[in-house]
């Protein structure tokens, strides 16, 4: 039940960026063009059959309808996606956005957070940490601050001390958003009756590369397993974020947080039993990569014997959910070279490419120059004769049971090139590979492909299980700007030294 007089009201409010330091600032035109919803705008889209934010929202508000008598208070809702440091100027004109909404919407008796955690600013390592804190200070000390977050939220105490409870997702692919949003609804109600939390804060020196970071098998499953397990009784939520790395901050780390209800010590003594096991896992933390050679040898092996089963290489190092561009061309070229046939590869992000298909049409042939208007250096110039195999506005419904299911994908302008015996799925949006449909939206068989290229780190692992085990899939060793490869970057701001960059670093349990 919404809006009944004397209802608890709720302020819907929320950040979301992940930043990769390498990667290009992003400001207004990006966010908006990524999703930025204010006022009642957020309540219609989490309300509409296929929301375009994040699945958390509309889990927390169906919740919420079901728990109490409440009044949705909308706030602002801004998305970057992955991408570089957020403008700084932007980033100020959403804090001010923010306040001049919240204050004009007071008294509120809770605030929901949808919050990615892993942003910095051209200025800031923690605007997260800032943005709860502004709101803190509007709604004062009593009120319910409840936050969802990304497992890849890198943490700040300010973070932990201004609000009341932090949810970070359990799985990776983030397949529990929805689950996590209906969690923050019922944490919410029993912070309404009067539960008061206490927290534990952890934070190992311990960068784990972000494909180490499953939550199906290894050693960060086993972690969020254990700490699974003691869930119930005094402590309310354990969360355990491998963070976002490439972010380059001081506050980056493994985090654990637990969080209970009223118990300090068993909040502690909780999250140094799960830290101290973390540590001493954390050799199982080191990746294992596949060169550009082996991708090769894997793609011509295929091209050669159908009797193989089909591979997916995942081009870790460009995933446009980390930041890359989405548009490397180390495996295209190679592939290329070698002759390889029977490949896919997508989402390739190339704007100005997917509008000169448009204009040339379907089944035309041209001499495709890759990249022409790109300036990272990773983002290789690339030419080719290719055949406009389809055309498409890029509009489709994600697979369900991948991280975008039921939701509405949108990929721009898109256009599948042949590039003989490769088709490239070119898009206008930079966005990750989620699920089988950003290929079969647009008429390209997965099922049929003998080697598959996904611009995705691993939230594809998800949209794709239906058609790849784990014996199928390799992670490459390419150049990129988000590359699982910690030596190929210069570090400055991480708290050093941190495992596994620097393999003699040392950790002492706090002596609470
Ligand atoms: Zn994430």
């Amino acid at each position: 039940m919404r809006g009944k007089k004397g209802s608890k009201r709720v302020a819907i409010m929320g950040f979301n960026l992940e930043s990769n330091k390498w990667s290009p600032v992003v400001g207004r035109v990006d966010f908006h063009e990524y999703l930025h919803l204010v006022g009642d705008e957020i309540v219609t889209d989490s309300d509409s059959p296929n929301p375009r934010a994040l699945a958390n929202i509309s889990g927390f508000m169906h919740t919420m309808d079901k728990l109490m008598d409440w009044t949705p208070v909308p706030i602002v809702l801004s998305c970057g996606g992955a991408a570089g440091p957020a403008d700084h100027a932007f980033f100020e004109e959403f804090l001010a956005e923010s306040r001049q909404r919240l204050e004009a919407a007071m008294p509120v008796d809770g605030v929901y957070f949808s919050e990615h955690g892993a942003a910095t600013t051209t200025k800031m390592f923690d605007p997260d940490g800032e943005f709860f804190e502004m709101v803190r200070k509007i709604v004062g000390p009593k009120v319910p601050m409840v936050s969802t977050l990304d497992l890849h939220a890198n943490i700040s105490e300010r973070m932990v001390e201004t609000t009341d409870i932090l949810i970070s997702y359990l799985t990776n692919p983030h397949v529990d958003m929805l689950e996590r949003g209906i969690e923050a609804a019922n944490a919410m109600r029993e912070l309404f009756d009067g539960v008061k939390t206490e927290k534990a804060f952890i934070r190992l020196p311990l960068a784990p590369p972000n494909v180490t970071q499953r939550t199906d098998v290894g050693p960060y499953a086993d972690a969020i397993k254990y700490g699974q397990s003691k869930v119930g009784g005094q402590i309310m939520n354990v969360s355990i974020l491998g963070g976002f790395h490439q972010g380059d901050t001081p506050k980056n780390g493994m985090a654990f947080i637990v969080t209970s209800r009223g118990d300090l010590k068993a909040a502690r003594a909780l999250c140094r039993d799960i830290a101290e096991r973390t540590w001493k896992d954390r050799q199982r933390f080191v990746p294992k990569l596949t060169s550009l050679e082996d991708c090769v040898k894997l793609a011509m092996d295929r091209t050669r014997d159908p009797t193989l089963k089909p591979v997916l290489i995942a081009d870790c190092a460009d995933n446009p959910g980390g930041g890359g561009r989405g548009n490397t061309t180390w495996l295209l070229d190679a592939f290329h070279k070698a002759g390889a046939k029977g490949v896919i590869l997508g989402p390739f992000f190339d704007a100005p490419l997917a509008a000169e298909a448009h204009v040339k049409g379907k089944g035309a042939k041209f001499k495709a120059r890759f990249n022409r208007d790109e300036t990272n250096e990773y983002s290789k110039k690339f030419e080719a004769d290719v055949t406009v195999v389809n055309l498409s506005d890029g509009v489709f419904i994600g697979r369900e049971g991948g991280v975008g299911g039921g939701r509405t994908i949108e990929l721009g302008p898109t256009a599948v090139l042949d590039v003989n015996g490769i088709q490239v799925v070119v898009v206008s949006q930079r966005k990750q590979g989620l699920d089988s449909n950003h290929f079969e939206a647009f008429g390209v068989d997965v099922a049929k492909a003998r080697t598959t290229i996904v611009k995705s780190r691993g939230h594809f692992r998800a949209g794709f299980k239906h058609l790849f085990k784990d014996d199928q899939i390799y992670e490459g060793d390419l150049p990129g700007l988000c590359t699982p490869n910690w030596a190929n970057y210069r570090f400055e701001n991480l708290p050093r030294p941190i495992f596994p960059l620097d393999k003699d670093a040392t950790w002492q349990a706090p002596n609470w």
